[in-house]
């Protein structure tokens, strides 16, 4: 079973590697976080180049957070900790 990939959320995902309730706040705000990034007062942007999104995950926006995960699953296949 797929997690949420919103940090401390571990439902399970509905859609776009979100549950149904950050995917239901992703479709509505274009941020899976709206309430807790604008609750935290420090919002941080996406590291990925030319990217102004608030990062939600690992220092990623939702799309390069799922991006980056993928490939960094790949890089780590022979060397995974878990
Ligand atoms: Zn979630
Ligand atoms: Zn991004």
């Amino acid at each position: 079973m797929k997690i949420c990939m919103i940090d401390g959320c571990d439902k399970s995902t509905k859609a776009k590697g979100m549950c149904s309730m950050h995917h239901q706040r992703w479709r509505r705000h274009g941020d899976p976080c709206f309430i807790k990034v604008r609750q935290s007062g420090h919002p941080i942007s996406c590291q990925w180049i030319k990217c102004e999104r608030i990062a939600i995950s690992k220092g990623y926006c939702a799309k390069h957070y799922y991006i980056q995960r993928n490939i960094g699953l790949e890089e780590k296949h022979s060397a995974s900790i878990d």
